[in-house]
C-alpha cells in the first residue's frame, strides 16, 4: 500500500483502477520539409479545424458549466488566431525549411516561455493554454499524417485517470461515467482545470510532484479528494474503511437532496437566512435550485478577470440587475472590487508590490482610482431599482474608507440625476470585516453601516499572520483558533448591539463545525458557495439555540 500526499483539488471520492496516461505527443515526423507552402497550408487547416472544435468545447462547456467557467475556450480561440503565433509558425516554415510540427512545436514553446516568465500569475497561466492550443494543433497535424490520437482510458474502460498535466479543454471533455476521478503531476487548487472538475463534479488530487512517478498503471487506487491524497494498492481493511466512508458520503448527499427549498430554522424556532456567494450571474442555477435566501456575496471582480479588459457601466449595469431580476426581491449583496493579492485583474497593470495581501489592493485601488470605481457605482446604482440591494465594502481599516465610498456613491446619484439616467437610492450599505482593524473597530463602524458581513478568509489570514495561499503555513492559517473565535466574538457583538445585520461569508459560513458556535454569537445570516447551501442549511435545523 502507497500513501501519496497532493493538493484537494475537487472533493469526493473514487475508488478503481487506475490508468496512468503519459502519452505526450511524439515528434515522428521529420523535422524538415521539402515544400514549405504545403507546410503552411497544412498548419492553416489544422488551425481551421483546432478552431472549429474549439467552438465546439466552448458550447458543449457552455451547456455543462456556464458562462464564466467556459470563457477560457475563447481565450483559446483568440490564441489559435492570433497573429504574432501564426507569422512565428509560418517564418519559421520558411526561413528554416522546417515541418508545420516542429514550427507549431517550437513556437508553442516559446510562446509558453514567454507567458511563464511573467511576473503576473495570470498571464503566467496563459502558458498553459498556450500549451492547450498547440497540443490541439499537433493532434491535428497528426490526423493528417493519418496517425490517431490515442485516448485517455482504452474503450468502455472506467477508473481513476493520471496524467501529468491536463488542459482545462481536455477537463472539459472527461466524462464523470468512465474517467471517475483525476490525479495529476502538477496543478494547484486554482488551476483552470481544478475549477472545471469542482464544476463538474469530477474528484480530483492535483499537484503530486515527484510522487507522480510512483503511480502504477493498472493498480487499484483510492482517490480521496477531501484530503487531496491517492492510496495505491490499498489493503483490505483500508478498502473496508474507505468503502464505509463513502456509503456514508453518499447517503449524505442523497439525503441532502431533500433540504432543497427549505427554510433554515434552528429547533427552537429562530430563522437563519442562509444565502450564497456568487462569481457570475450563470452561478444562480444551482442557487435558485436550493432555495436560497438570497445571494450573500457576489464578488464582482471575477466579471472583471474573465472580460479580459474592463467592463464597461452598460455591461456591469446588465450583470448586476440580472441578479436582482432572477433572485425576486431577495437581497443581494453585490462586492465592489475587491481585487488585487491573489485576485490578479492583469490589464489594469496595478504596481508590483513586496507584500500584495497588505498593499493597494480592494477599496484603497478603487478610492485611488475614482473613475474606474464611480463606473462600478453608477451601474450598482442603476440596477438598484430591479431588487434589495446591498453594497457591500470589501477590505475596510477605517470609518473614513466607508465615508468615502457613500460620498462616491452620492456623487454618482448626483450625476446619474442630472443626466436623466433612472437609478435608485433603495439600497443598503455594508462593510466587510475582514482585517483585524475592522473588527476591532467595529463599534465605530456600525453607525455608518447597515450590515456587516465577516470574511473569515482574510481576517483569518490576517489575525494569524498566515498567507492563505501559502501551503506551508496552511495549519497556521486556522479558521477555528482561540483568536479567530474572540475577534469574531467581538465583531458580532457590537454589530448586534448597534442594531445592524450581521453575516459572515468567509468559509467559516461553509464549516458545519462552527455553525453552532456562529449562531450562539447571535450570527442570523450565513452566505456560502452554492455546494455548500444544503448541509449548512441540515446543520442548522439540527441546532437548538438556548
Ligand atoms: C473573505 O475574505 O472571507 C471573503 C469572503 O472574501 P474573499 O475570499 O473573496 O477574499
Ligand atoms: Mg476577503
Amino acid at each position: 500500500m502507497v500513501l501519496l500526499q497532493g493538493i484537494a483539488a475537487s472533493e469526493g471520492y473514487a475508488i478503481g483502477k487506475l490508468y496512468v496516461n503519459v502519452e505526450t505527443i511524439a515528434m515522428t515526423v521529420p523535422e524538415k520539409a521539402k515544400d514549405p507552402h504545403w507546410e503552411i497550408s497544412r498548419f492553416l487547416q489544422a488551425r481551421e479545424q483546432a478552431c472549429t472544435e474549439v467552438g465546439t468545447v466552448y458550447h458543449r462547456a457552455l451547456a455543462r458549466v456556464g458562462e464564466h467557467r467556459s470563457s477560457i475556450f475563447k481565450i483559446h480561440l483568440a490564441l489559435l488566431q492570433d497573429e504574432d503565433f501564426f507569422l512565428s509558425v509560418s517564418d519559421c516554415i520558411r526561413e528554416r525549411g522546417v515541418t508545420a510540427e516542429t514550427a507549431v512545436q517550437e513556437t508553442g514553446q516559446r510562446f509558453y516561455r514567454m507567458f511563464e516568465e511573467m511576473d503576473d500569475d495570470y498571464m503566467k497561466a496563459r502558458g498553459a493554454d498556450v500549451l492547450d492550443i498547440t497540443s490541439r494543433l499537433l493532434n491535428f497535424l497528426a490526423e493528417e499524417r493519418g496517425e490517431k490520437q490515442k485516448p485517455w482510458l482504452p474503450d468502455g474502460a472506467e477508473g481513476i485517470l493520471a496524467v501529468d498535466e491536463i488542459m482545462p479543454s481536455q477537463t472539459i471533455q472527461l466524462d464523470a461515467g468512465h474517467v471517475t476521478a483525476l490525479v495529476t503531476r502538477t496543478g494547484s487548487k486554482t488551476s483552470h482545470s481544478a475549477i472545471l472538475a469542482r464544476s463538474l463534479r469530477i474528484p480530483a488530487v492535483t499537484g503530486l510532484g515527484k510522487d507522480f512517478d510512483k503511480l502504477v498503471n493498472g493498480s487499484c487506487m483510492i482517490l480521496d479528494g477531501f484530503k487531496g491524497i491517492v492510496i495505491q494498492d490499498p489493503d483490505t481493511e483500508t478498502l473496508r474503511k474507505y468503502q464505509e466512508e463513502i456509503d456514508a458520503y453518499n447517503q449524505r448527499q442523497k439525503a441532502l437532496e431533500s433540504y432543497k427549498g427549505m427554510k433554515a430554522v434552528t429547533l427552537d424556532g429562530t430563522v437563519i437566512k442562509l444565502e450564497a456567494n456568487i462569481s457570475h450571474p450563470n452561478d444562480l442555477d444551482e442557487v435558485l435550485d436550493d432555495g436560497a435566501d438570497g445571494v450573500g456575496l457576489f464578488r464582482t471582480e471575477f466579471l472583471f478577470m474573465y472580460w479580459g479588459r474592463l467592463p464597461t457601466e452598460e455591461e456591469q449595469f446588465h450583470a448586476y440587475r440580472m441578479v436582482l431580476e432572477q433572485m425576486q426581491g431577495k437581497r443581494v449583496v453585490i462586492r465592489t472590487l475587491d481585487i488585487g493579492a491573489d485576485k490578479q485583474v492583469p490589464y489594469l497593470k496595478m504596481d508590483r508590490e513586496e507584500n500584495p495581501a497588505m498593499g493597494r489592493r480592494s477599496v484603497r485601488f478603487c478610492l485611488e482610482n475614482p473613475d474606474l470605481f464611480l463606473t462600478q457605482l453608477r451601474a450598482l446604482l442603476r440596477a438598484a431599482q430591479y431588487g434589495k440591494l446591498g453594497i457591500l465594502i470589501p477590505m475596510v481599516v477605517s470609518v473614513e474608507e466607508v465615508l468615502s465610498v457613500r460620498r462616491l456613491l452620492e456623487q454618482a446619484a448626483q450625476k446619474l440625476e442630472e443626466e436623466g439616467i433612472p437609478f435608485s437610492r433603495e439600497y443598503e450599505i455594508g462593510a466587510m470585516i475582514e482585517t483585524p482593524s475592522a473588527a476591532i473597530i467595529s463599534d465605530l463602524l456600525a453607525p455608518h453601516v447597515d450590515f456587516f458581513s465577516i470574511g473569515t478568509n482574510d481576517l483569518t489570514q490576517f489575525v494569524m499572520a498566515a498567507d492563505r495561499e501559502n501551503p506551508h503555513v496552511a495549519a497556521l492559517c486556522d479558521s477555528q483558533h482561540p483568536a479567530i473565535r474572540r475577534i469574531l466574538d467581538l465583531a458580532v457583538k457590537n454589530g448586534v448591539r448597534a442594531g445592524i445585520r450581521v453575516a459572515v461569508c468567509g468559509e467559516v459560513a461553509a464549516d458545519p463545525s462552527m455553525t453552532r458556535f456562529l449562531l450562539s454569537l447571535g450570527v442570523r445570516e450565513l452566505s456560502v458557495a452554492p455546494a455548500s447551501l444544503l448541509e449548512i442549511r441540515h446543520e442548522i435545523q439540527s441546532i437548538r439555540l438556548p
